[in-house]
């Protein structure tokens, strides 16, 4: 492509454009542990935007397993898993994971971004064709483009639709959201497990959002289907949301973790996260899995919200987890919102294109077993004040 200005002015003409169409990013300077009471920039706000859906964060047992963690082990891991950076801490935190998800193992990753880059990568190449969600989280998307496999997306939660793009082609992979991040809803995986059954392929399935929330001990959506592990079935987890700490993991077969340990590149070729914060986990996996209170309250929380904005005639989606997005439409409309709930003290992030399609921003309202009842009150007052000429 050719440029006609010199490459710097080319970026801030670039970043103009984005301003001028509310879909610049800015980053706020938290202050505080991020959920439910927030300081951003300075100012103390009551938050809804944190993926912190156990409230598990702060708790002061994992804090104290991560300190006690780094007395153990210091802070490094010093090297990746392969070369000398594998501990008992994380091994033991593998272990502990496939008992959870009922998988013969798990492997760490050190972000669920990396972890679908390097599984999809390993699993397809050239040749094959991998199927996705068309709302799939950007790291499932962009694993399919990192391993040259041909990428198809199907219309969003449609089986059916799905089904029909299958006729015919060499299937490698299926892959979807468990938990749609952005919409809260969830995945056909019934359905999906059964085309993937007929195909001969693997079913991939990220439940970034559904672990910990949903199945019995918080064992995610395919548990909350009433879908056991099976050899076809991928789960990737992550450690940053429910758990409250930092990372990821994949679980499955055994020679799925052995091929994966072999070939996922971004697995290889990066440092272990700290041994100390595979510690925390453990901490925090024991609390998730044992304090069905959790889920209970969050549940609670959940449906105060949606029979009080349904009072109100506020737009919800049909999501039943703790991500209740508030369909905006244009990213002023989302943008004016989340300055207008800011003004009353509340924090929500709005969502704008590219994170979600063109006419589709929204407010992404989250909810924590450690908000009050009288939390959700608040934004409820705070969403009925919101101006409707935007
Ligand atoms: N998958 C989904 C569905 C997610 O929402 C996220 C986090 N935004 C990720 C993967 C990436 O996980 P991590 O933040 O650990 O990289």
């Amino acid at each position: 492509m050719h440029h006609d200005q010199p490459p710097i002015k080319d970026l801030r003409t670039r970043l103009d454009q984005l301003k001028a169409a509310h879909l610049y990013r800015r980053r706020r300077v938290q202050d505080a542990p991020q959920q439910p009471r927030a300081i951003v920039d300075g100012r103390p706000l009551l938050s809804f935007c944190s993926n912190d859906y156990l409230g598990l964060a702060n708790h002061p047992e994992v804090i104290a397993a991560l300190q006690r963690g780094a007395e153990r082990w210091g802070v490094g891991s010093g090297a990746a898993h392969l070369v000398n950076g594998h501990s008992a801490a994380h091994h033991a935190l593998e272990e502990a994971l496939a008992e959870f998800t009922g998988y013969p193992r798990a492997l760490l990753f050190s972000t669920g971004y990396m972890a679908n880059l390097g599984v999809i990568a390993a699993l397809a190449g050239r040749g094959d064709t991998v199927f996705e969600d068309r709302l799939n989280h950007a790291s499932l998307l962009d694993g399919a483009q990192l391993s040259r496999a041909t990428l198809r997306r199907y219309p969003h939660a449609d089986s059916a639709g799905l089904d029909r793009l299958l006729k015919g082609g060499q299937t490698r992979m299926i892959a979807t959201d468990g938990v749609f991040s952005m919409d809260g809803d969830l995945a056909p995986l019934p359905a999906l497990a059964r085309l993937a059954h007929q195909a001969g392929a693997w079913l991939l399935v990220d439940d970034a959002h559904g672990l910990g929330v949903l199945g019995h001990g918080g064992r995610g959506s395919l548990d909350h289907f009433g879908l056991n592990p099976d050899e076809t079935t991928i789960l990737m987890g992550t450690l940053g949301k429910s758990f409250g700490t930092f990372g990821a993991f994949v679980a499955g077969s055994e020679d799925l973790i052995e091929t994966l340990i072999q070939r996922a590149r971004s697995y290889i070729y990066t440092t272990a996260t700290p041994p100390a914060l595979a510690e925390a986990t453990r901490a925090s996996l024991r609390l998730a899995e044992r304090e069905d209170w959790r889920r209970e309250r969050l549940q609670m929380l959940i449906a105060r919200f949606r029979q009080g904005a349904d009072q109100f005639g506020l737009q919800l989606t049909d999501s039943l987890t703790p991500i209740q997005p508030l369909l905006a439409g244009s990213a002023e409309r989302a943008i004016g919102w989340s300055q207008a709930l800011e003004a009353a003290g509340i924090l929500v992030g709005a969502i704008r294109p590219p994170t979600v399609s063109e006419g589709a921003a929204r407010l992404r309202i989250t909810f924590s077993a450690a908000h009050a009842e009288a939390d959700v009150d608040r934004l409820l007052d705070a969403l009925a004040e919101l101006p409707t000429d935007h």
